[in-house]
């Protein structure tokens, strides 16, 4: 039965899936528009102040500022909260790099704690023994737009007196309990990068209710200086970290389709998780009990060599790529990268002040285990998400 879906000798991926990244008529205006008038920068230009106001209220929340990109957004938002040489921040060992390096640029310390092993999410119980009288933040990463447990989180941040910078670069549009990922800490940082869900090339955010925070960030995004200054006053030390028109352009448009590629999303990985549910070796990421909007960054599953024939996990991805399906390993263990493991810090931090949490045991088991999809594969068909299994029954049954 199973022998007679697969075709022999034939790609198991029939037609393409949708592409990424997608944009519309309103896209080619509002870039039209920028590039026929002479505003391509902040400084004189409307549009990036607009996308910062509009992304602000489409998370309730009442300031945004657009910026270069989301490593910035993260480091720029560790500044605005008062970050100091030495302190330590908690981020989860298992996380794209920069929810880390942001830490370290700013010569403070991350420390790196485990996650649970069902949902990938940063553990509560981590945070809370990696706590000492140095911690002064928390970044909770909402991975692959699975929310992190914010209740957990924002009352460890209470009782220790913590803040809480969410990293929500793979969360636009997510939600817990219908609050917007974004919403729940002190200041949250985003990413609008190429392979994003709503995308600019290159772009970031930083979203806050505090409103000293979003002036001081104001300031230091811009070279310390206040808006609308012609005579080089430079308040605060700053960088330029400033977003240009043709981002915002971007991102105006982006955010109207934002909401309906994330229902589609939900709906077919809703799909998905069903479809392989019955393929042994395959165990999806576990949704948190109390999102109530997956963005589906990247749809993750723990991969079992076993039930394939011994086939490695970097094998399994190539023969997934080479059947069609758009495939990658996860991220590793931050304290396993290679500049990491040499502590090449550049003299912002010493190795004598990194701690790891008690066990990474998880993390290290999510990162040599993991795979997933891009969230593009998740726009398409039913047809679509039937390949993605066949191509895996492919692969276990005729390696
Ligand atoms: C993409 C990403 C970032 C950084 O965003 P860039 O725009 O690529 O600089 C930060 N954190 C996480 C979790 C990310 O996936």
């Amino acid at each position: 039965m199973i022998e007679n879906m697969i075709n022999k000798g034939k790609k198991v991926k029939t037609k393409p899936f949708p592409s990424w990244p997608k944009y519309n008529q309103k896209e080619l205006e509002l870039v039209d528009e920028v590039l026929k008038s002479d505003e391509w920068c902040r400084l004189s230009g409307k549009k990036v102040k607009e996308f910062g106001g509009k992304y602000a209220a489409y998370n309730n929340v009442k300031y945004g500022i657009g910026v270069t990109n989301g490593t910035h957004a993260l480091e720029l938002a560790l500044s605005t909260i008062g970050i100091q040489p030495g302190d330590e921040v908690i981020v989860p060992a298992m996380t794209f790099i920069a929810t880390a390096t942001a830490v370290i640029q700013n010569n403070a310390v991350p420390v790196l704690v485990d996650i649970d092993p069902e949902t990938y999410c940063i553990s509560p119980k981590a945070i809370e023994a990696a706590i000492t009288e140095k911690t002064k933040a928390i970044i909770p990463v909402h991975i692959a737009g699975n929310a992190c447990d914010m209740d957990r989180i924002c009352e460890i941040g209470k009782k220790h007196n913590l803040k809480i910078i969410e990293d929500a670069a793979h969360a636009q549009g997510g939600m817990y309990k219908n609050k917007r990922l974004g919403s729940f800490g002190d200041i949250a940082a985003c990413s609008f990068q190429s392979k994003k869900t709503i995308s600019c090339g290159e772009g970031g955010a930083i979203i806050t209710d505090n409103k000293e925070y979003y002036e001081e960030a104001l300031l230091t995004q811009c070279v310390g200086r206040p808006e609308g200054d012609r005579v080089y006053e430079h308040t605060v030390l700053g960088s330029n970290f400033r977003m240009n028109e043709f981002q915002a352009a971007l991102l105006l448009g982006q955010l109207d389709n934002l909401d309906n590629m994330n229902q589609k999303r939900e709906e077919n990985a809703a799909i998905l998780d069903e479809l392989l549910k019955g393929v042994e070796g395959i165990t999806s990421q576990k949704r948190s009990k109390d999102c109530t909007i997956n963005t589906h960054y990247m749809y993750m599953f723990t991969y079992d060599p076993q039930y394939f024939n011994g086939l490695s996990r970097k094998d399994f991805v190539d023969r997934l790529i080479e059947e069609g399906v758009p495939a990658y390993i996860c991220y590793p263990v931050i304290s396993n990268t290679t500049f990491f493991k040499k502590y090449s810090f550049r003299g912002k931090i010493s190795e004598n002040q990194l701690r790891l949490g008690d066990s990474l045991i998880n993390a290290e088991y999510v990162a040599a285990n993991v795979v997933w999809l891009p969230h593009n594969l998740l726009l398409g068909d039913e047809q679509d998400l039937l390949e993605i299994k066949e191509a895996i029954l492919k692969i276990q049954f005729r390696q």
